[in-house]
């Protein structure tokens, strides 16, 4: 993604919900095609971030797991919000991170046109190459607005993605655990 042109976007915008069949004559839609732009802006631009890693100098080895993690992206099929929460574990191995730094990986990858699939991915991807672990585990559940508030009207189902990598999936009693942590609601 490059840089956004919210000038640009808050045009576009207009000629949008005007050939919605909008009339933004009011005085409470004037500025919503500038509102519109920086919502948007906002959501699908990935914030800057700085994340330290650590040596693993006390040589931890039992699994590190941060549950209900808050997830909002938007999927890029119908640029609509998909909404829910993610479990994020990792066995370490030469690297760890600070817990909340998790969380701020998740919003990395979130903040982007995505497919829940993907986002699931990079985020375990993105542990695997920076901390070397023995394993990783992403579990994701969501709800897809563009399935329960327009077509399907599916309202109430969840989506869930799992991407598992090194001992977690490998090895049969750490992928159970993680998945038995990962499945507890708090
Ligand atoms: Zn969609």
């Amino acid at each position: 993604m490059s840089k956004p042109d919210l000038a640009r976007a808050e045009l576009a915008a207009g000629d949008f919900l005007r050939a919605l069949g909008m009339s933004l004559d009011s005085e409470h839609l004037a500025a919503t095609p500038q509102r519109m732009a920086r919502a948007w802006a906002e959501l699908l631009a990935p914030r800057e971030f700085d994340l330290t890693t650590f040596p693993n100098d006390e040589g931890y080895d039992e699994m590190v797991i941060v549950r209900e993690i808050p997830v909002r992206s938007i999927c890029e099929h119908h640029l609509l919000p998909f909404t829910g929460r993610a479990t994020i574990g990792y066995l370490p191995g030469e690297r760890i991170v600070g817990l909340s730094k998790l969380a701020r990986v998740a919003e990395h990858f979130a903040c982007r046109p995505q497919t829940q699939e993907r986002l699931t991915k990079q985020i375990a991807q993105w542990l695997q190459d920076h901390l070397s672990p023995q394993g990783v585990g992403v579990v994701i559940e969501a709800e897809h607005s563009c399935m329960t508030l327009r077509g399907a009207h599916a309202t109430g189902a969840s989506t869930r993605t799992s991407t598992l990598l090194g001992q977690l999936r490998e090895d049969p009693e750490s992928r159970a655990e993680f998945l038995s942590l990962a499945d507890r609601r708090a």
